[in-house]
């Protein structure tokens, strides 16, 4: 049978537009349907416009450490509506790259919300369309707890486009968004509160990562409540919103920010109209080379919810792309020892096994742990401490995981992602000569076991 296409995409964000441009250059005919951004989440609302928000916020440490290097400067001022317009014009820029690379690739783009009305079929905008293959890339939303007042509260997709920063915020969540942007606010000037319900942030984390950036955040002044859930919000006379918490404090802030998860995008999508089945956590379920439990139809990236990151739902893209049109070529994605980082302020970098996840695995594990103040730091007065620890194998003397808190975290531990990837020992990390002086080196030096 003919169909109009071979590779029908919905959603143009990561892993989206990596499947349908490697299909394309594959030699398939391929469409890719878009009903919001192109680039998705993480051009539009995700990684890029949070990045360039805390390089904004960053600019305030580097402006307290200058008096150390003899310089005096005025009093600074800043402006968010510059911050935001300037931010609005790059992600533009990106659009239009995306728009191209798409349509270079030979991709063809249709602008609307897709529905898929049958096993080969989707409709966008009232217009059908047949496909071989199709993959859902539809990607995630946040999710707000059903609590009174949730709609005077925001997310992260609206705290791209505030007109002005707020004074007073109140950040509710203890993930990944949560804690970077308390660091943007904190860090550009709002009074910031961050309320966890947990007993410690950063659930799945190393504890020693936990317990330092909580030490850290709270030398800057953040204010750090946890055991803290909101339990309804009302908006005040004067306009600011008043937070009441399950143990009846209130707090008054202008600004409620939830960071608390994100759902599968699933919305009017016709899966009703397909033999695709969600898994427990309502994600689409998929196999190993993510096929559906419909034969025609996959799906990649955050609505599979396995790991929310751009760079894994690129990899699967290309594992789709390749797995059907150039199957030769073919290698499926490597969940393990994924790098990763945390833009808070200061920053996270991890890889591979927490000394938890170590110790449950039944490792038996040498702990080196490196607590130091940075050498960029001893012409201020800036106490901050940075925080470097290996999880080794005490019998195969294998490095199983790398855990920093400090600057420049995130650029660090990329190298040593590929270092545990192929599989280094603790005594390669030691015959690694050290680049002097940086802090990076105190991976490759640290000789005393602390644990
Ligand atoms: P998305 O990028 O979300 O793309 C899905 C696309 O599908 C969207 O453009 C959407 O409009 C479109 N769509 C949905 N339904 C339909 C439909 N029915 N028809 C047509 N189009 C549809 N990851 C990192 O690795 N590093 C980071 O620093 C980082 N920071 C983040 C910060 C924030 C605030 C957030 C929210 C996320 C961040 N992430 C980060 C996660 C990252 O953005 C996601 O993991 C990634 O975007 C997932 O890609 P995806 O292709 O699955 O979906
Ligand atoms: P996360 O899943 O990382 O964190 C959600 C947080 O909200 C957790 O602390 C959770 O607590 C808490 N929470 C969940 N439900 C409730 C509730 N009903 N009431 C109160 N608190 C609640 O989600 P995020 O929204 O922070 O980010 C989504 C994903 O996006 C991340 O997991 C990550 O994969 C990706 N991302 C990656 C970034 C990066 O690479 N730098 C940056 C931003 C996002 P508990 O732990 O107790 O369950």
């Amino acid at each position: 049978m003919a169909y109009d296409f071979d590779l029908f995409v919905i959603g143009a964000g990561s892993g989206g537009v990596r499947a349908a441009r490697f299909a394309a250059g594959f030699g398939a005919k391929v469409a890719v349907a878009e009903s919001r951004y192109l680039g998705g989440t993480c051009v539009n609302v995700g990684c890029v416009p949070k990045k360039l928000l805390v390089y904004g916020a960053h600019v305030a440490d580097e402006l307290e450490q200058a008096a150390g290097f003899g310089w005096t400067l005025e009093e600074g001022h800043f402006d968010w509506g510059t911050l935001i317009a300037n931010k609005n014009r790059e992600i533009e820029r990106l659009n239009g790259i995306y728009r191209n690379l798409l349509v270079n690739s030979g991709v063809t783009l249709l602008q609307g919300h897709a529905r898929i009305t049958g096993a080969n079929q989707v409709e966008v905008d009232g217009q059908r369309f047949s496909a071989e293959h199709i993959l859902i890339a539809t990607g995630g939303w946040p999710q707000v707890p059903d609590i009174p007042g949730k709609e005077l509260a925001i997310t992260s997709n609206e705290a791209f486009y505030l007109k002005d920063l707020p004074r007073r915020v109140l950040v509710v969540g203890g993930g990944y968004i949560a804690v970077e942007f308390a660091g943007i606010f904190q860090g550009l000037g709002a009074d910031t509160t961050l309320l966890y319900r947990g007993d410690l942030f950063l659930r799945g984390f190393d504890g020693s990562v936990r317990t330092h950036l909580k030490e850290e955040l709270e030398k800057r002044g953040l204010n750090l409540q946890f055991n803290a859930d909101i339990q309804r919000i009302d908006k005040l006379d004067d306009g600011s919103l008043k937070a009441t918490l399950k143990d009846g404090r209130e707090l008054v802030a202008d600004c409620v920010f939830y960071a608390t998860g994100r759902r599968p995008m699933l919305d009017n999508l016709g899966l009703e109209n397909t033999g695709v089945e969600l898994d427990a956590r309502g994600y689409i379920r998929v196999d190993e080379q993510y096929q559906t439990t419909a034969p025609s139809i996959l799906a990649i990236g955050d609505v599979i919810g396995r790991v929310q990151l751009t760079p894994v739902a690129l990899a699967e893209g290309m594992a789709v792309a390749r797995r059907l049109f150039k199957p030769e070529q073919y290698r499926p994605v490597d969940y393990q020892n994924i790098p990763t980082a945390v833009f808070s302020q200061p920053p996270i970098g991890t890889v591979g096994l927490t000394e938890e996840q170590a110790l449950e695995a039944g490792h038996k594990v040498q702990i080196f742990e490196s607590r130091f103040r940075a050498m960029k730091l001893t012409l201020t007065d800036i106490q901050e401490k940075t925080l470097m620890k290996l999880v080794v194998d005490a019998e195969t003397d294998r490095v199983l995981g790398c855990h920093m808190v400090g600057p420049d975290a995130g650029e660090i531990i990329q190298g040593l992602g590929i270092a545990l990837k192929a599989g280094a020992t603790k005594q390669q990390f030691d015959e690694t000569i050290g680049v002097h002086p940086t802090a990076a080196e105190e991976f490759v030096t640290m000789r005393t076991v602390t644990r």
